[in-house]
């Protein structure tokens, strides 16, 4: 049986807890693999291994920074297939799927290729008489990022590319669904140029996660997963005077007014509602029908589901693959059972007729869901789409802004006043006009509000650069001596 291991200080470290997980090939439902689970001694090796690369990489001049992530930049691109393949065979989501999550990952190195632009501070000179003041801004030192099974390879890069450009060092803890795509991009970073110490993968579970948030060479932690985890990552790490953005779950709601294509809007629902399976924090999970065209967008949703090609993500026709585990996979279908006995329309019920093997479930569609039920207030993560019907725009919005989660939204119509309306009203971080899953560009940043965010700084872009580096003003005076005076007022600039 493969064993995957850490990568502590340029190499492959196999761990010796003793403790390790199991890796699943989703589609078979058989182990693939085992994951060793670090202890407190292998996170302080990675940190100690972090740390010691500190004075080094920050002293790098800005240039070659910049080069190492342009060399990343080509590898991730000249290995998109093989990345993608490790995904798909530990995830489970398509080829397709999995080769544009490293294009939207990718996007994130390409960013930071502009650190010396990114970088660049404030200078005023002659703020007071010959004297000059400006501002910089300064890496952190070690910092980490805790990230879930959905995106493997793209969560990661939207950390560690800004943190390492940035001159932080990285000690990064995928999560244990999925490891080995965290060990080939520190592979590819050491192929980059990147000196051992700067990136270092520590395999394993809560007990590797409790050692970061405790450890005090660890000066910021970034996190993407569930909200209580989320949670708990924030009050933890921030007790323990770290600087922490950390995001979580979602419910991401779509509201159809009645103006919009509805044939626009059925195929944006059943793409954002089931690509990955709906494993994805973007993921459409309730689309909100305005009464008057329910019936039809309903239909024409349920029409265009059945073309949906479920199977293995290895086989190139397939649409969607299986779920994560087969835990996950019963839990999911769970939701549809519970929503029947809750009064919702089961339309298409995902349980029958998904392939025998591996962890595989088919879409569902409920209608007339009702808030405060399961399949409603849950965040479900899986291949199960909603349709909450109301009477009106209003009534969608107070809907979308009255629901704990406030990740992404949508919504669909041809009024510009209506679309102008939402997004000023709407409660929620990443919103799309006509666009079902508005992840930003990198060079914006991606965050959710409300319980999809702990924190104060989202992920990536602009708002990354700041969250990895501290800012500092200095102000300068050269000796002058026909100004120079003993002086003890406060120092005034006029
Ligand atoms: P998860 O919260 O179970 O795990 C995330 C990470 O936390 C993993 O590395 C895991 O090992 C670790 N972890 C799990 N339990 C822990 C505990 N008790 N203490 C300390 N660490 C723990 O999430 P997941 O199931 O891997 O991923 C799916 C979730 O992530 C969904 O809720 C999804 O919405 C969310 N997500 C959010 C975003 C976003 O940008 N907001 C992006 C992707 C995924």
């Amino acid at each position: 049986m493969q064993r995957i291991h850490h990568w502590i200080d340029g190499a492959t470290v196999e761990g010796a807890s003793g403790r390790s997980g199991v890796v699943f090939n989703p589609a078979s439902g058989e182990q693939a693999a085992s994951v060793d689970f670090a202890d407190e001694g292998e996170v302080d090796a990675a940190v100690a291994a972090a740390k010691a690369a500190v004075p080094a990489w920050r002293s790098t001049a800005l240039g070659r920074r910049a080069e190492v992530m342009f060399h990343m930049r080509e590898l991730v691109d000249a290995n998109r297939k093989e990345i993608a393949s490790l995904l798909t065979a530990e995830h489970g989501k398509v080829l397709s799927d999995a080769l544009g999550e490293v294009a939207r990952g990718l996007e994130n190195i390409e960013f930071a290729c502009g650190i010396p632009h990114l970088l660049k501070g404030g200078y005023s000179e002659q703020a007071a008489s010959g004297v000059d003041v400006y501002s910089i801004r300064q890496p952190l030192g070690v910092v980490a990022g805790i990230t879930p099974f959905n995106f493997p390879a793209m969560v990661p890069m939207w950390m560690f590319a800004n943190a390492l450009a940035c001159g932080n060092t990285f000690v990064l803890k995928p999560s244990e669904k999925d490891p080995s795509a965290s060990l080939l991009m520190a592979e590819l970073l050491a192929k980059a140029g990147l000196p051992p110490g700067c990136f270092n993968v520590v395999q394993g579970d809560k007990v590797a996660v409790d050692c970061l948030l405790a450890h005090p060479d660890v000066a910021a932690i970034s996190f993407v997963g569930s909200t209580p985890i989320a949670r708990y990552i924030y009050e933890t790490g921030t007790r323990n005077g770290k600087r922490v953005q950390a995001l979580g779950g979602a419910k991401n709601h779509m509201l159809v007014l009645p103006d919009a294509d509805l044939d626009m809007a059925a195929d944006a629902a059943v793409s954002a509602g089931y690509g990955s399976a709906g494993e994805r924090c973007m993921a459409i999970s309730v689309v909100v029908a305005v009464a008057t065209i329910a019936d039809e967008l309903v239909a024409k949703i349920a029409d265009r589901v059945p073309a949906v090609k479920v199977g293995p993500g290895s086989e190139p026709d397939n649409e969607m693959g299986p779920l994560i585990t087969g835990e996950h996979r019963d839990r999911v279908a769970g939701y549809v059972g519970a929503a029947q006995a809750d009064g919702a329309t089961v339309v298409l019920d995902g349980r029958d007729g998904a392939p025998g093997e591996g962890f595989f479930l088919k879409p569902s569609l409920l209608d007339h869901v009702r808030p405060g039920t399961p399949a409603y207030d849950d965040e479900i993560f899986g291949p199960v789409l909603s349709v909450v019907r109301v009477q009106s725009f209003d009534e969608g919005l107070e809907l979308i802004n009255s629901n704990p989660y406030g990740n992404g939204t949508a919504i669909f119509t041809r009024d510009g006043g209506a679309a102008r309306q939402f997004q000023f009203d709407v409660n929620v971080g990443m919103v799309g006009v006509n666009v079902p899953i508005p992840v930003p560009v990198s060079y914006y940043s991606f965050g959710g509000w409300k319980a999809s965010l702990f924190g104060d700084t989202h992920m990536y872009g602009s708002e990354g650069i700041n969250f990895y580096t501290r800012g500092k003003v200095v102000t300068s005076r050269w000796p002058d001596p026909h100004t120079s005076k003993v002086d003890l007022g406060f120092p005034q600039n006029r």
